[in-house]
Order: structure tokens, then C-alpha cells, then sequence
């Protein structure tokens, strides 16, 4: 509680804190390898998950945002910056101080088969973390496994079977149930349908949506499934290389994306209207993602990016915030009014709108 010094009565008025955001990451990096040779596969990444929300990290495969995903649950120490969990900064806490935080937070992993023991049966695979925290007395082990397997919808004998008895998508349901059995206040959801069929990936997709909204953790919804994430999530950062580019609330990042990069990902995405399919220009990128061992000076979207300038190749653009709640973009021809250029219409500098060089200032 905060203490308030006035009142009118003269009596300090009490007001509930501020609840802090379930999972925040502040200029988190993660380097592999030694200095100077070392693979950036993040480099000073700030987000939050507030209580209740469903942030979607998106971006191409070596963008760094699975990286991001294991930093945030401590399954992988940060080179720097910080990870705070309900406002606990857990970064440099040991295994051991870290242990009875761990109900907290939790993951769900791309590949079910090699996330689950397969010497254990389901039963005991989805009951495990309430062993771990303490939170299960072992009369009531097979009622509780049970009653997780039916929350996501598998029938109570699934609980003597073991994971190579069960379909993919039945075993990313155990993994689901798994994660969520001790309750955490967040959840990292790392690509949890891509390895499954495309005809079971909506089926697992629903029931994380319908878990999340009837519980209430957050998520960090990892995915390079733009349909997905726009069906799942109330918020989108966007990854290239290491670093977020662009954050926004979903419905208007899929209205109007500022970022050139944000713009040509989602000009890929199928869309549900084919006279709209149709008609969509489509900004092919050309060259492959450069390394993360040596990013580009500058803008590390430079090298692919059909608006990019001279300023671009020198000049890191800074990710700053835009008018709008939660919008941020980090590119130098957006204006700080939120006018962005359009990527599929690539044009001189001066025409594009680069706010800077327009007024003389550029670096
Ligand atoms: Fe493209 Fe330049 Fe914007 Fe980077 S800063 S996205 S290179 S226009």
C-alpha cells in the first residue's frame, strides 16, 4: 500500500499499489559465445504481460524471440538487463531461491514429444508441478489428474498412459495441463501448435484461448502464425534480429502496421477474403536474414528494406512511443505523429517522408 498525505479529515488515505505487469523484461540481452564473436540473439529487449493478457512475440525463425521466451522462465541466464516476475526482479536469484517462485511461471514447448518424460504416465507427467511446490497430498494425486486431463479435454483413462501412447496433439494437451496445473500467473507459450497438423493446430489454439480467458494468466504467446496471434492476443511486439521493432495493440497493428518489416510480414499472411487477397500488394523481401553474429550498422533491417535511406545505414533507430496507447515503433521514417510510409510503394527518402531529412536534422 501506498500512503497518501492528504485527506480532508486529516488521516492518511490509504491506495492499493499499482499491480505490476505479471512478466516485465527490461533491456534484456542474450549473447552466445565469446565476446567479440558472440551469435546477439537478443539485444536489449523491454516488454511487459500485464495480469490477464496475451502479448504475441512475433517474427521470422533466428529473430531471438524463442530466446526471449526461455529468458523470461530462467531457462536461459540473461547476458544483461532484467527479468521481474509480479514485479520480482528473478534474474540473478539462484536455483534455489528461484525454486518456490517457479508456480508462477511456467512454459509450453513447440515439441511435445521431447518436453514430456516418456517413463512417466500422464497422470503423474501433469501432476508433477503441484508435487514439486508441495501443493498435492498423494491421496488425491489421480482425482487431481483427472480433473486436469478433462480441462483439456481428455478422458479420465489418458492418466495411466504413457506420451508415446498418445497422439501430437493429445500430448501438447498433457503439456498444456501440465504447465497450468500449479496455476501460474504466467504463462510462455513457445510455437505450442507448429509442430502439430494443421488439423489439430486449431483445436489446441481454442483451448489455450479458452483456458486463458476462463483463468486469467498472462501469456507470452510466441508464434511466427500472424492468424493465430491475431485470434489470441491483445497485444503483438515485433522481433527482427535480436530487437523489437514495433509493439502495438493487435487490432491496430493489423490496421495499419508502421514498421516497414511489420508491414511486409503481414503483407505474406493469407488473408479470409480472396477478392482482398487478390488485390493485396505483397512486399517481398529480398536477402536472406543477416547474421546475428555481425547485425548491420544502423537500422538492422537496412540490408532488405525497400524504404531504407543513407541515415538508416548509419543511425540506430530508437523504439519510441507513438500517439496511441501501447504503440511503439522503432524506424526513422515513421513521424512522431504515427505517419508512416507505405513499404509496398518504396520512394526517395525525401518523398517517403523521412521527418528528419525533411526538416534538415538527420544525423
Ligand atoms: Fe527501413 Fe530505415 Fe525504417 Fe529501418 S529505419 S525500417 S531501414 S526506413
Amino acid at each position: 500500500m501506498t500512503t497518501a498525505p492528504t485527506t480532508g479529515t486529516g488521516r492518511p488515505q490509504e491506495r492499493p499499489d499499482p499491480v505490476p505487469p505479471v512478466l516485465e523484461l527490461r533491456d534484456l540481452t542474450r549473447h552466445f559465445g565469446a565476446a567479440g564473436r558472440a551469435v546477439r540473439a537478443a539485444d536489449g529487449v523491454t516488454l511487459t504481460v500485464g495480469r490477464g493478457e496475451v502479448l504475441g512475440l512475433v517474427g521470422e525463425s533466428g529473430s531471438g524471440k524463442s530466446t526471449v521466451g526461455r529468458c523470461a522462465v530462467r531457462l536461459d541466464e540473461p547476458t544483461s538487463g532484467s527479468v521481474l516476475i509480479n514485479g520480482t526482479d528473478v534474474t540473478r536469484l539462484s536455483r534455489r531461491a528461484l525454486r518456490p517462485l517457479r508456480r508462477h511461471f511456467n512454459l509450453v514447448f513447440q515439441d511435445p514429444s521431447a518436453s514430456l518424460d516418456p517413463r512417466m504416465t500422464v497422470g503423474r507427467i501433469v501432476t508433477e508441478p503441484l508435487r514439486l511446490h508441495g501443493m498435492l497430498r498423494s491421496t488425491a494425486a489421480r482425482e487431481r489428474a483427472v480433473e486436469l486431463l478433462s480441462q483439456v479435454g481428455l478422458r479420465p483413462e489418458y492418466a495411466d498412459r504413457h506420451p508415446h501412447q498418445l497422439s501430437g496433439g493429445q500430448r501438447q494437451r498433457v503439456s498444456i495441463a501440465r504447465a497450468l496445473s500449479a496455476e501460474p500467473d504466467l504463462l510462455v507459450a513457445d510455437e505450442p501448435t507448429s509442430a502439430l497438423d494443421v488439423s489439430v493446430q486449431a483445436s489446441v489454439l481454442n483451448l489455450l484461448a479458452d483456458l486463458q480467458r476462463d483463468r486469467g494468466f498472462g501469456c507470452l504467446f510466441i508464434t511466427h502464425d500472424l492468424a493465430a496471434v491475431e485470434y489470441l492476443a491483445d497485444r503483438i511486439a515485433v522481433m527482427y534480429l535480436g530487437q523489437i521493432v514495433e509493439q502495438a495493440p493487435v487490432a491496430e497493428l493489423f490496421a495499419a502496421p508502421k514498421h516497414p518489416y511489420t508491414q511486409a510480414l503481414l503483407s505474406a499472411a493469407p488473408l479470409p477474403d480472396p477478392s482482398a487477397q487478390r488485390t493485396r500488394r505483397r512486399i517481398v523481401l529480398t536477402g536472406e536474414l543477416p547474421s546475428p553474429l555481425a547485425p548491420p550498422p544502423g537500422c538492422r533491417f537496412h540490408t532488405r528494406c525497400p524504404l531504407a535511406t543513407d541515415r538508416c545505414r548509419t543511425e540506430v533507430p530508437r523504439l519510441r512511443p507513438l500517439p496511441g496507447v501501447g504503440r511503439e515503433v522503432a524506424c526513422h521514417l515513421v513521424a512522431d505523429d504515427g505517419t508512416a510510409p507505405d513499404a509496398a510503394a518504396p520512394r526517395g527518402a525525401e518523398e517517403a517522408g523521412d521527418p528528419a531529412e525533411r526538416e534538415g536534422t538527420a544525423g
